[in-house]
């Protein structure tokens, strides 16, 4: 199979490669779009949506993971960010209580870390990115 030229699957070896790779990736996305991003703690979730982030227009505001709530929302140029991170979410139904239906294919673009907490939440057409210790630099980045 010839390579994929949407820049995945990647391995890079700095944050800001990753960053890179994620604002490539990001000019690619429209309103509705859930990207659900897998991965072990430090593996670059974070740094992929920052990344996003600028491509999408985000300007001045810091882009870290939720912590003490379950979603951030940024204003991007054309769109809304909303970058949720499901690692505290304690159950599902936290999630669906909270509502997440109405961002989800809603008018903005989802990131969220942790998806494999929610995976059963995931619409079917979510775009799946797994990230991988690779060494102490190197992340394996694949798009499932
Ligand atoms: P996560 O959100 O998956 O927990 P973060 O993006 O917050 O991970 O953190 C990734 C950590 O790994 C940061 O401290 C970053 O500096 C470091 N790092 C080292 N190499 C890379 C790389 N190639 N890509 C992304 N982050 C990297
Ligand atoms: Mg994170």
């Amino acid at each position: 199979m010839p390579p994929s030229d949407d820049g995945f699957p990647a391995e890079t070896h700095s944050p800001s490669e990753t960053r890179l790779l994620a604002a490539d990736f990001a000019t690619s996305l429209r309103p509705g779009d859930v990207v659900a991003l897998f991965g072990d703690l430090g593996a670059g979730k974070t740094e992929f949506v920052r990344g996003a982030c600028v491509a999408l227009g985000v300007v001045g505001e810091q882009v870290s993971s939720p912590t003490f709530t379950i979603v951030n929302e940024y204003e991007g140029e054309t769109l809304p960010v909303y970058h949720f991170d499901a690692y505290r979410i304690k159950s599902q139904d936290e999630f669906f209580e909270f509502g997440y239906q109405d961002y989800f294919g809603g008018d903005g673009v989802c990131f969220v870390e942790w998806a494999e907490r929610i995976e059963p939440l995931l619409p079917d057409d979510a775009i799946r990115i797994r990230f991988e210790h690779a060494g102490p630099q190197v992340r394996r980045i694949v798009r499932l």
